[in-house]
Formats: C-alpha cells, sequence, structure tokens
C-alpha cells in the first residue's frame, strides 16, 4: 500500500488548476539529469494525454547520453531556441517547476519567469524550496522528483495515464537519483512504485544500462586517468578529491555527462565516507559531492561552494579559480575536522 504523503487539499487545488488551463509550461534545473528530464517529459506525457498543451522548457541541453528518454527531442532548450523558450513562457497558463527548489538554479529562465502572473506549480524532493510557487510540493524525503510525480499521479487518481512511454520516462529517475538503487531508497514504498512501473513493460535491462552504464570510450579514459592520476585521500577525515582542469578535460574530448558518476567511485574505498570532485569549466568551477551516512554535503555545498542539494548528493558553482577552489577543499577539511593540538592532546589524556 503506497501511502498518500501530499496534502490532498493541495491536489485538489492542482486539479482545478490544470482543469482551467489549456497551455502548460514545465521547466527543470539547468544541466539538467536524469530526474530533471524524467520527471519533466513524464509530467508532458501525461498532462498531453489529458488534451493540454504541454511543452518542456530546460535552461540548458540535456547531455547526450541521456538522448534516449522518451520526448527528449521535444524540449524547447533555451540556450538554443532563446526566443521559443521565451514565447513559451510567455504564452503559457500555468508552470511546473520540477526538479529545484530556487529560481538561479534555472539561470536566465528565472528572470523571464519570476515577472510573470501566471501560476506556478514546484514538484521538488530538495531542502529548503522558496517561498515563490503558488502550490508547493515539496517533499525532500522521496528519492526523485519521478517518485513524487508517480505520488501526485496516483493521489489524483491518474495512473490510468501512466503508460509505457511515461513508465519508462519515471523509471530513468528512480534509478539515477538513487545511483542505481544504491541511496535514497530505503523506503519500502520505493519499490512498490517500482512494481507499478514495472506492470508498464518498459524495457528496464535497456533504460538501466543506458541512464547508468553508458559511456564513450573517451569518458571511460578520462575516469580512468581521474582515478588513477588524480585522486587525492584523506584517511583521517575520510575524504577523497578529485579535480580536473580544462586542459586535462579537452585531452579527453570532455562532453557533459562525461563525469557524471565519477564522484561516486571514492565512496567504493573502505573508510572514505565523503567524496569532491571539481571540474574546471568555461566561468566557474562545478563541485560535485556524495556522502555515506549522516555526513551531509548539502551543508558543505551550501556554505562553501555557493550550491546545495541533498544530505548525500549535493552541488555547486564555485566562481573562482581551480586552485582557489581546492583552497577551500582544505579549509572545510581544516574547519570540519580541526587538528587537535598534540600539548592539548597529552593534557586531556592527563586529566
Ligand atoms: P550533481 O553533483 O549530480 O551535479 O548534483 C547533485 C545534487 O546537487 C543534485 O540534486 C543537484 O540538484 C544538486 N546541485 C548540483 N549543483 C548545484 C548547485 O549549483 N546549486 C544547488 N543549489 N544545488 C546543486
Ligand atoms: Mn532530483
Amino acid at each position: 500500500m503506497i501511502s498518500h504523503i501530499i496534502d490532498d487539499t493541495l491536489l485538489i487545488k492542482l486539479q482545478a488548476l490544470i482543469g482551467s488551463v489549456q497551455r502548460i509550461a514545465i521547466t527543470c534545473h539547468k544541466s539538467p539529469d536524469g530526474d530533471a528530464l524524467g520527471s519533466t517529459l513524464a509530467l508532458c506525457h501525461v498532462l498531453r494525454r489529458m488534451g493540454k498543451e504541454a511543452v518542456v522548457v530546460t535552461p540548458d541541453m540535456a547531455p547526450k547520453a541521456l538522448e534516449f528518454i522518451p520526448g527528449v527531442r521535444d524540449i524547447v532548450v533555451f540556450t538554443r531556441q532563446e526566443l521559443r523558450a521565451k514565447h513559451v513562457l510567455n504564452e503559457a497558463q500555468l508552470i511546473f517547476c520540477l526538479d529545484f527548489n530556487s529560481l538561479h538554479r534555472i539561470d536566465r529562465l528565472g528572470e523571464i519567469i519570476e515577472p510573470l502572473k501566471v501560476k506556478r506549480v514546484l514538484i521538488d524532493h530538495h531542502l529548503n524550496p522558496e517561498d515563490i510557487f503558488d502550490i508547493s510540493i515539496s517533499h525532500p524525503e522521496v528519492s526523485s522528483t519521478c517518485e513524487l510525480v508517480f505520488r501526485v499521479m496516483m493521489q489524483m487518481g491518474l495512473l490510468r495515464l501512466m503508460d509505457r512511454q511515461v513508465a519508462s520516462c519515471l523509471y530513468v529517475g528512480l534509478t539515477t537519483d538513487t545511483g542505481g538503487f544504491a541511496y535514497s531508497c530505503d523506503n519500502p514504498e520505493f519499490y512498490e512504485i517500482l512494481a507499478s512501473i514495472m506492470r508498464r513493460h518498459i524495457d528496464r535491462i535497456t533504460l538501466y544500462n543506458r541512464a547508468m552504464n553508458t559511456f564513450s570510450a573517451d569518458s571511460l579514459r578520462l575516469q580512468g586517468y581521474a582515478i588513477s592520476e588524480k585522486m587525492q585521500l584523506f584517511p583521517d577525515q575520510g575524504a577523497a578529491l578529485i579535480v580536473l582542469d580544462k586542459t586535462e578535460l579537452e585531452r579527453f574530448n570532455y562532453n557533459r555527462g562525461d563525469t557524471e558518476t565519477l564522484v561516486n567511485k571514492p565512496l567504493a574505498i573502505p573508510g572514505i565516507y565523503w567524496s569532491v570532485f571539481m571540474r574546471e569549466d568555461a566561468d566557474k568551477v562545478k563541485v560535485s559531492c556524495r556522502s555515506q551516512g549522516d555526513f551531509s554535503v548539502s551543508d558543505i555545498c551550501t556554505r562553501y561552494f555557493n550550491g546545495g542539494g541533498h544530505e548525500n548528493a549535493a552541488g555547486g558553482d564555485f566562481i573562482g579559480t581551480i586552485d582557489d577552489a581546492v583552497a577551500v577543499f582544505y579549509q572545510v577539511l581544516s574547519d570540519l575536522f580541526p587538528v587537535q593540538d598534540k600539548s592539548e592532546q597529552t593534557s586531556t589524556q592527563e586529566q
């Protein structure tokens, strides 16, 4: 039995809102991942089946590796089709905001959406959502936004609209946001949702392999290089750091998404429970963090790297040089794990 975790009064409002409009835009965070794309596209397919004119607008391109998700080609990408994206948003009578908690996570789309008079609906699982939504369906305790979209559909009695295509989209987010069912999926209801999705006869093995285990040769070589040559371990602090600069990325013909799961790899080492990956970008350093147990990398990304996320998976955009970013990492180490003065240790032991 899957419980109703979403406040039913919100869903009654949402049902009335959807019923009263025709044109709906759906957006998600920049650098969209499997959950952002899976949830927006699933919702888009469902709304279209309800007779709505629904369009997904993303701040930037989906990574090549995720182009297999049904409907990706119909997405309006702001950085590619700015005028069309503006038109869709300006004409929309309702805007869904999926898989992000604050307008700065959608770059310039935020500036466009902010002054619009239309209602905004949030469906998201990040901590601390901004208070700018007319309906806010925010549940940080769930695995993914795809899980929430499923729950919204279930509680609104719309599961009959979950065909194979919708189920495939949802499966991608459930898989990628849990690292292939490794974390954020301890609630038994997660598997009941998965069972319901499986009943739509999705091509599970193909979807899993494409979402989790498909990399170009360049990408595999880059990851091999990063682990072999660039991984630094800090056993006393349970930490790992991998840093890749522009020259290294160019050497391996870096494409978006090529280092997607790299940050997880050091967590395989016994005793390493948090991992940081830094990638030098055009005008910033992209920081990705992962952890195990109750060590919160979301706090670290919020405090030091201009970002946020979840307890065990977070990221940020660091403005500065790659050396500055590495210096901040060392600052985090010394702030969180202050080295005890030897004389202090002795005096503590003597007492
Ligand atoms: P990733 O490391 O895969 O880019 O992101 C991991 C998690 O952290 C995702 O849930 C993502 O939404 C969040 N995240 C990544 N980058 C940022 C950022 O720059 N700002 C915030 N607030 N969250 C981020
Ligand atoms: Mn997500």
